[in-house]
């Protein structure tokens, strides 16, 4: 039995073959999903095959994606894998943090720690084998940053083109850099994220461009490993909430269907409850929770926050959101650019680190704790799902009480660490390490 697309719009449940290149059901216009019989192995199987693995010198063992890929079974063909070894992320423990959120643990799974230093390499891997299993010559993507230094990488290394479209002044300049240096071709335009990805549709279809945005459900397959990897890493054992920042909302359809998977195929025998946490100012999905009428999403249309990689007016992937924080029994919040900046140093204080979207997931649990949904010893895993280094300029600025709010707010350094400035002068310096810290 062939993997196929379906569309997720319950009333249509059209099928399409696999290799057909499509991004919505032309049928009804619905998202797509790539689907599958359920493996060949039995659970306790595939849980060995998938640990000895690890111990493999193989390409595609030593991807934290591919070395799950019975999950992942839509390639004919394991030559059309472009691997840099993305995913192996590490669960690290945090306790300070958990302090901060009033938790007695908190884990951090941290995939920043990825080769272009973000989830979205989990994902990319996948789209550029279906772009390469297709004969594509060309990709193209829209994005606040990630996912056109994640496309760029991969198509650099497939030997495909890339094409990276992004909103004129509103990206981290980490980002930027690296899009430029993995060889993307780069236009920057001069509107939003969402009339980018309305232009760029039109020009896929025109070009035969292949697209790379987190509709293409190929790049939500590979993201469901990380949870595939999460479980392996706790030995199969799911904590009750998992948490995350929510953006396009293509990271939460991914982990709510990777945990469905898991469980129909009874590698796991609970569900945990899946949270989305969105910056105030770009935050459609958390109104349509609180919103009786959940049938269509109310677009933000100017979004703002300094969270770029979670600034998007107008998610995709809302319906299979909503899908998948329902089924869980789970939760959407929202935090102020003052809460994701002091809960970003305070992961920073941990050793830790992670770009500012990511920070939304602590500002979020703090949240969540304080109206008492998550309780104080509950088992949480939260997604920091960027690197630290993404965004310098925003730390810079918040540590020396220069970072301001889109709105002009000045957003205070509660946790500020500012450089100081001192002579050359060995007495001096000795008698300013002895003094308190301020
Ligand atoms: C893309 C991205 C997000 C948002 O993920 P969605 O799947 O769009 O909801 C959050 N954080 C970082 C660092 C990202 O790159
Ligand atoms: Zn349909």
């Amino acid at each position: 039995m062939p993997a196929e697309l379906i569309c997720f719009e319950r009333f249509c449940r059209a099928r399409y073959s696999i290799d057909a290149v499509l991004y919505n059901c032309p049928r009804c216009g619905g998202l797509l999903e790539v689907t599958y019989p359920p493996p060949a192995l039995d659970p306790d199987q595939l849980k060995r095959l998938w640990r000895e693995r690890r111990t493999s010198n193989a390409p595609l063992d030593q991807s934290g994606v591919w070395r799950f890929r019975e999950c992942i079974p839509f390639l004919d063909d394991e030559r059309h894998v472009v691997t840099l070894r993305e995913g192996n992320t590490p669960l690290l423990e945090a306790p300070r943090a958990a302090i901060y959120a009033g938790l007695d643990r908190l884990v951090f799974k941290h995939q920043g720690f990825n080769p272009t230093g973000s989830f979205k390499d989990n994902g990319m891997t996948c789209g550029a084998a279906q772009a390469m299993r297709l004969g594509k010559k060309r990709v193209a993507c829209v994005s606040t940053g990630n996912t056109s230094a994640s496309m760029a990488a991969y198509a650099a290394a497939a030997g495909m083109q890339a094409i990276v479209f992004i909103p004129h002044g509103n990206i981290s300049y980490g980002k930027l850099a690296q899009a430029l240096e993995y060889g993307a071709r780069t236009l920057q335009v001069e509107a939003n994220f969402d009339q980018i990805l309305a232009l760029v549709r039109v020009l896929a279809e025109r070009l035969g461009i292949y697209l790379l945005n987190s509709i293409n459900p190929f790049r939500i397959e590979g993201q469901k490993s990380i949870m595939v990897e999460m479980l392996d890493q706790r030995d199969w054992t799911p904590p009750d909430w998992v948490v995350l920042p929510g953006g396009n909302l293509g990271n939460i359809s991914a982990f709510g269907k990777a945990l469905r998977e898991m469980y129909e195929w009874k590698l796991i025998r609970k569900m945990p409850r899946l949270a989305v946490v969105q910056a105030e100012g770009s935050a459609p999905f958390y109104a349509l929770m609180r919103s009786m009428d959940k049938s269509s999403l109310k677009p933000v249309e100017k979004p703002e926050t300094l969270a770029t990689a979670i600034r998007i007016g107008d998610p995709v992937s809302w319906p299979k959101a909503l899908h998948e924080v329902l089924n869980s029994r789970g939760a959407v919040t929202k935090a102020s650019e003052q809460e994701i900046a002091d809960a970003k140093a305070q992961i920073g204080a941990c050793g830790i680190g992670c770009e500012p979207a990511s920070a939304a997931t602590l500002a979020g649990i703090r949240k969540l704790r304080m109206s008492n949904v998550i309780a104080e010893n509950a088992d949480v895993v939260a997604v920091l799902t960027g690197n630290l280094l993404k965004d310098p300029d925003y730390i810079y600025r918040y540590h020396t009480g220069q970072l301001q709010a889109p709105n002009g707010v000045p957003i205070h350094p509660t946790y500020g660490n500012q450089p100081t400035v001192v002579p050359n002068d060995a007495d001096k310096i000795a008698e300013l390490l002895s003094a308190r810290p301020a």
